[in-house]
């Protein structure tokens, strides 16, 4: 793998105070992104590696939106495939590839195993997962094969025995969908970018005489002060709120479509329950191809842990912190009791969260389902160039982020915004902290920094552990090397507790606050986290 190249002393310079003197220094940047998930930190990756002068602002925390709370897998999609949407398959299947070498500290292959209960449908599946694999061509990750039912038993102990005729095996990958957004972060700032949290964009700066977009004015959320920053061109990249900051343009006219359609977006909310690993015991996930309703259901290990999920629920109004409704969580354990040995009980589930997807908006588009259902709008992404030059780009998934971003340089490059090649530059780029796994070290709660596991462990306190997987060293790590401003930021973010665990998360919050306050000088804000993990505990 080939070296990441940096500019250490850029890299460096995380702390805050530093990052809003550079940001106040600069007459006007190239690029400026608005808003901190896979979208907007690849699109930031990419500009920054071409050597442009970019700034990246994000309202909460980077991934705070949908980026932390995906199903967690790398994969081209085997309802798409079944929806017959091979090109959208094609490209994921290779970008799952180029995923899993540049990031291999946060990301791994998984072997998938869906069980069969009739014959037709273990060889209509295991036809179907062939060409999932004929697909990926040289991407492949490894064989799909077809199981009889006693190897499924083995490789997928808790399967429901009964009817059970046996199974087919499959690959994809998983990953840390935060701790991915910050090496992504983190990369950008390695190439000279400036990437800031908790700085929401207020407004757009217009050029009176001709209506074009010029720049941004965005908010400093720890000190109030109000930025106004100049940019040649402005992308918005803010996933289900993309509506709000085009509503700040005001921009008069047809839009230019340059990928694909334009449309508003869709919101389409998606909740996962975790529960105790013996519920789905072993190291491969399931996959339920054709729930009752229609859906894919999955069980997938995940740190300690087994998520169950996920809902396609039409949404009308977006939150930052979506709420499960009592029937999805019904939904889902009530699926998942069909095929597992152990039906999963409300007193397993230890953490439960719901994340908004940015379906592109437009009824017409990719929608054959009736209308009220969000499962069968297409997850492609659409990028629009508006008559004020703002680039805004939504829909598509993570697997997918760094193709997105490659299409929205190339969107800025036919509008003729800035002067750029139509060179792919990232297809190669190892992110931050990128490190193949060596089998001569064990895995521990340090193999997630990859090659900052040394430097984390040199820390202060890399032997106190708060809980079995956060130690006193990450928490300072976090704070002074991952951009983490509040308690919420360590234990939802850098590490995915909350996600995992929210009683226990709440349980090491006060020890986090003051570790955090001793290393930075902002309120970590444990009062409002400890609300918070309220609403991710499953009532009765
Ligand atoms: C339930 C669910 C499961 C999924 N599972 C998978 C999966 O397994 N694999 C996969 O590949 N994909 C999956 N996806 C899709 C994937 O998670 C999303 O496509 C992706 O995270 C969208 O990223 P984004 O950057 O467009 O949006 P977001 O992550 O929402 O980022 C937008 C950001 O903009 C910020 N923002 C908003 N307003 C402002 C403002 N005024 N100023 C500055 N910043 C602002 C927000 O805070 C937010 O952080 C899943 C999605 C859901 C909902």
């Amino acid at each position: 793998m080939k070296p990441l190249q940096t500019d250490k002393a850029q890299e460096k310079a995380q702390d805050r105070a530093q990052l809003l003197a550079r940001l106040a220094s600069v007459e006007e940047f190239d690029l400026v992104v608005i808003g901190g998930g896979a979208t907007g930190l690849g699109t930031a990756v990419d500009a920054s590696v071409r050597g442009l002068k970019v700034l990246l602002v994000e309202a909460h925390d980077f991934a705070k939106g949908t980026s932390s709370r995906s199903t967690k897998l790398i994969h081209g999609g085997v309802r798409y495939l079944a929806q017959g949407h091979l090109p959208l398959v094609w490209e994921a299947l290779h970008e799952r590839k180029n995923l899993l070498r540049n990031a291999p500290h946060v990301s791994q292959a998984m072997p998938f195993i869906m069980p069969a209960y009739r014959r037709r449908d273990q060889w209509f599946y295991g036809l179907g997962l062939k060409l999932y694999d004929l697909l990926a061509g040289r991407a492949r990750l490894g064989a799909t094969r077809l199981l009889s039912r006693a190897q499924t038993l083995l490789a997928a102990p808790g399967a429901r025995i009964t009817h059970l005729v046996g199974g087919v095996q499959y690959w994809d990958g998983q990953f840390d969908d935060a701790r991915l957004a910050l090496a992504l972060a983190r990369t950008a700032a390695a190439h000279g970018a400036i990437v800031l949290n908790h700085m929401p964009v207020t407004g757009l700066m217009t050029l009176p005489a001709t209506g074009k977009v010029c720049g941004v004015a965005c908010l400093d959320q720890e000190t109030g002060i109000e930025y106004t920053v100049k940019a040649r061109c402005v992308v918005n990249a803010t996933g289900v709120w993309v509506d709000d900051i085009e509503a700040m343009t005001h921009s008069q006219g047809a839009d230019t479509v340059l990928a694909h359609v334009p449309q508003a977006v869709r919101p389409s909310q998606g909740v996962h329950l975790v529960v105790d690993a013996s519920v789905w015991p072993g190291d491969s996930a399931l996959l339920v191809p054709h729930t009752e309703d229609g859906r894919v259901l999955f069980a997938v290990p995940w740190q300690g842990k087994v998520l169950l999920g996920t809902t396609d629920t039409p949404k009308s109004t977006v939150e930052w912190e979506p709420q499960a409704l009592a029937t999805e969580v019904d939904q889902i354990l009530a699926e998942a009791a069909k095929y597992l040995v152990k039906p999963p009980a409300r007193s397993d589930v230890t953490s439960v969260w719901a994340g908004l997807r940015p379906l592109a908006g437009d009824q017409t588009s990719g929608a054959q389902g009736s209308p009220g259902t969000t499962k069968n709008v297409s997850r492609e992404h659409t990028i629009k160039v508006a008559p004020s030059g703002l680039i805004t780009v939504t829909g598509g998934k993570w697997t997918t982020y760094r193709a997105m971003a490659a299409d929205v340089m190339q969107s800025i490059r036919q509008a003729q915004l800035l002067s750029l090649t139509a060179e792919d530059v990232t297809v190669d780029l190892p992110l931050w902290g990128a490190k193949a796994p060596d089998p001569t070290e064990p895995y521990s709660a340090y193999s997630i920094y990859g090659t900052d596991g040394a430097e984390v462990k040199g820390l202060p306190g890399a032997d106190q552990w708060l809980t079995p997987t956060l130690s006193e060293a990450m928490v300072r790590f976090a704070a002074r090397n991952e951009y983490a401003r509040t308690v919420e930021d360590v234990l939802a973010r850098r590490s995915r507790l909350l996600f995992l665990d929210a009683r226990e998360a709440a349980r090491v919050a006060p020890a986090v606050a003051s570790i955090l306050s001793s290393e930075i000088q902002t309120d970590p804000q444990l009062a409002a986290f400890l609300a918070l993990a309220q609403t991710y505990q499953l009532a009765g």
